[in-house]
This record gives structure tokens, sequence and C-alpha cells, in this order.
């Protein structure tokens, strides 16, 4: 008789599994308004570059827009300049400047440039004050959110939305302008004649400032911006950063204001949530330096007030570095500053001469497939296209020359003129006694001069093509 044994599962249970949702949503901040000087500065900033960016585009030279950027001819006009595509190597080293430039300043000052002239900080400061003359100061709105729709929320709403539209909508058209002549491209907006892509990027760049500064606003900075990212890195003890004195600040608490606050074991905070309140990512500056802090100096302003009505000293917040916050000294001159200065200066000098030396015209050499004919005489001959690109902004006649090989004879038109901004195609022969040919393969060169104008010149090299030399 067989006997059968008893089997128990033993398989553990299995695991509970904690699930984390990465996903928070965004609450949305209520900030309140202030005045101090580092908003006054911060206005200042933003009134400048605003004249710059709705006032250029306005702008005319010698009867066409002084900054445009015709794509469809591939010229980009700055002023008395015209720009071609071979040129963007020259926009490339002016961006690269640009990123040194701002290596330099974070180094040096923090993120100065997200407080004061991120064009994302300025416009959701110009959507914040949109927001506060339509719906109120912050609890205002608070409570506004709160209550169910009425006429009056719906027309502050209307309000809001429209002064958010009608900003968006003119930066849009701006921006456009730059690519398409302003002048022309209003009046065919409004009366529906404009091209399809023109309205297509109006509509794109409308969206995108809309959303941007009235939505996503301190998440672009927080989720999206990459320079947020990496500009940490650059960050050492005696960069500029906005910083709370927690061994002034605390204990922080709430007191009447005489009061002797020092004996109840108080710092200088009062626990007034200011800094809290106008802080545009919605942050507490004294829980220490944050990724999110954009430097723009709000909680400054906010802190200074308070402390001013207390009868404190200022700067219970304000620009400091890490070495002075642990009592050290900071060194505003310090190797890696010194680094960017240097490959600063030496970029922009290299960038200036590179425009000084720029030449207003190209020229190009196209050999004829044909390696080489013999003509009626028994010289030889060899056949180019010569492409000629006047850069100036003005006509221009040339002076064509070929040299490298000695009795080599010019066939063809030798002067041409070429309107501004013309590219000219020059079909040309050389031709030479066969026994004068050092080689079969002889380098050449043409070259080509303005006639009344000796600083416009250039030249290209080439090679003339003959039979075996034996
Ligand atoms: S913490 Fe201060 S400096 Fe930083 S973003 Fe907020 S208000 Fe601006
Ligand atoms: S504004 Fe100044 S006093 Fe008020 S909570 Fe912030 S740090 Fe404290």
């Amino acid at each position: 008789m067989s006997t059968q044994i008893p089997v128990k599962d033993v398989t553990p249970a299995p695991a509970k599994v904690e699930v984390i949702d990465l996903y928070a949503n965004r609450e949305k901040i209520y900030t309140r308004s202030f005045t101090g000087i580092f908003r006054n500065l911060r206005m200042l900033g933003g009134a400048v570059l605003f004249l710059l960016y709705f006032g250029t585009v306005w702008l005319s030279w010698n009867g066409r827009q002084a900054v445009w950027w015709n794509l469809p001819e591939r010229k980009f006009y700055i002023f008395g300049s015209t720009y071609w595509p071979q040129d963007f190597v020259l926009l490339s080293a002016l961006l690269i400047i640009a990123a040194f430039g701002l290596f330099f300043i974070t180094v040096f000052a923090g993120r100065v440039w997200c407080g004061y002239t991120c064009p994302q900080s300025v416009y959701t400061w110009i959507f914040m004050w949109a927001e506060k003359i339509t719906e109120g100061d912050r609890n205002q709105r608070m409570k506004l959110d709160k209550t169910p729709m009425s006429a009056k929320k719906f027309l502050r709403k209307l309000a809001k939305h429209s002064i958010w539209m009608g900003v968006s909508l003119a930066t849009a058209i701006t921006f456009v302008g730059y690519f398409t002549p302003i002048r022309e491209l209003i009046p065919e907006l409004f009366t529906l004649q404009t091209g399809g892509w023109a309205l297509f990027w109006v509509g794109f760049f409308t969206l995108a400032t809309y959303g941007n500064a009235g939505y996503l606003r301190e998440q672009v900075c927080i989720y999206m911006c990459p320079y947020a990212r990496f500009q940490s890195v650059m960050f050492d003890q005696d960069t500029l950063i906005v910083s709370y004195d927690p061994r002034r600040g605390e204990a922080r608490g709430p007191r009447k204001k005489d009061a002797d606050y020092k004996s109840q074991g108080l710092g200088d905070c009062i626990d007034c949530k200011m800094c809290v309140h106008v802080c545009p990512t919605g942050i507490d500056i004294r829980d220490g330096l944050q990724i999110e802090c954009i430097g723009c100096a709000a909680c400054i302003d906010a802190c200074d007030s308070i402390m001013e009505k207390m009868n404190y000293p200022k700067g219970l917040i304000s620009y400091t570095t890490e070495h002075n916050l642990s009592e050290q000294k900071t060194h505003l001159v310090r190797p890696r500053l010194i680094g960017y200065a240097v490959a600063l200066l030496v970029m922009f000098g290299v960038f200036a001469w590179a425009i000084a030396d720029r030449s207003l015209v190209e020229l190009d050499v196209l050999k004829d497939r044909v390696l080489y004919r013999e003509n009626e005489e028994g010289r030889i001959e060899n056949v180019y296209t010569l492409k000629i690109m006047n850069k100036a902004q003005h006509a221009v006649t040339y002076l064509i020359t070929a040299d490298g090989l000695d009795d080599l004879v010019y066939e063809g038109k030798r002067e041409i003129k070429a309107v501004a901004g013309e590219v000219l195609s020059l079909p040309v022969e050389l031709s030479i006694e066969p026994e004068k040919l050092p080689s079969s393969t002889n380098e050449i060169t043409f070259h080509l001069q303005a006639v009344d104008d000796p600083s416009i010149k250039t030249n290209a090299a080439s090679r003339f093509i003959g039979p075996s030399v034996r």
C-alpha cells in the first residue's frame, strides 16, 4: 500500500508592490505683487528688450526693412550688410560667443539671465501684470477662482485672456515680420491675403507665447529649459546667488513690531511668507538654494520691505555667495572666470576681424566636363563657368583676369556688371600653345576685382588640363 506524502505550497507570497507616481499635478501659483529696486531693474531691462524687439522690425535702410531674413532669396539683411547662406559660419560663431558669454555671466552672477532677461521670464511678468489689473492681487485671484462662474468673473477672465492674446499676437506678428516685411505682412494679415506659411507661423507663435507665459510659466524653467539643468554645474562657492541668511533669520516666528524678540529666542524672520508669495516659481528660499530658483530677486524686494516695516536691517534675503554665507572671503576674480573672459575676448576679436575682412564678392569656378580641346590654331583650350555673387548692396562692375601659366590667353568677357545681390554665371575660355604647357595638369587662378573699388576683390583656384607632356 502506497503512502501519500502531503505537499505544502511554500512559494513565497508576492511582495506588495508599491506604485510610486512620478507625475505631480501642477499647483497653480498665485503671486503677490510687490515693489522694490530689483523689480524696477527688471522692468527697465524688460522695457529695453521690448523696445529693441518691437522697434527694430520697423526700421528702414536704403528703402527696405533694415533687419530682414529674406528666406526665399536666402539673404539676411542687417542694415548695410547682406549675409548669404555661405556666411552662416559667422552666425554659428556668434551663437558660440553668446553661449560663452552666458557661461561667463553664470559663473559670475548665477541665474541673472533667467531672472531678468530670459523671454520666458519677461513674458511671464507681463502676463502676471495683466492678471493683477484684471483679476486683482493674490488673495482676490484665489477667491475669484473658488467662486462659481458669474458675469463679473467671466468679464474679468475675458479681459485677462484678451490682454494675453493681444500681447501674444503682437509678439508673433513681430517675429514673422523679421522674415516677411512687416509693412506688407500686417495689411495682408488683416485683409486675409497673406500666404499660408506666414499665417501658420503667426498662429503658432501666438499660441506658443500664450501657452508658455499664460499657463506653463515656471514649468518651462523647471522641466523644459536645458540651461536650467546644466548651469548648476557651473556654480562655484563664489557665484552670486539669492540666499536667505539662516544665522540671522532663525528661529523664525511671528512677533509684535517692537517686541524684544531676541530674548524670546527669535531671529529676524517673522515668518510672514511674503518671500514665498512673491516667488514666481512658488518656492521657499528659506529652504536653501534650489534648482527652481531663477534668481529674480523678487524675494529680496519683498523681504526688504518687511525688514523696513519692522525696523530691522535689510538683507535677510540677499545676493550673496556660499563663501560669504560661511564667513569666508569671496573671490570675485578666479581662474575659471579669467578663462572664460580670455576665451570670450579672443573669440570676439576673431569674429570682429572676420566681419571686417568679409569679402563683398564671391567667386566659384566650375570646370567644363570636356577636359581640353584643340582649336583651329592648334592651341589648347579649357572652358570654365564662373559663378559671381555680388554681396554688396549696390551694382558693381568687375574685371576678370586669370594667371598661373605664361602666355595664357583669356578669351571672353573681361568686364561684367552685377546688380546688388545678383548671382551671375559667366562662361569663359583660356587657351595656350601646347609647347608652353609645363605639365598635363596645371594650377591656375582666376581674379575678380571691382573696377572702381580696390577693396572688393577675390580669387579662386582651378586647373588647366592639357595633353600629356613628353
Ligand atoms: S526664490 Fe527668490 S530669487 Fe528665487 S525664484 Fe523665487 S523669488 Fe526669485
Ligand atoms: S519675507 Fe523675510 S521675514 Fe517674511 S518669511 Fe520671508 S524671510 Fe521671513
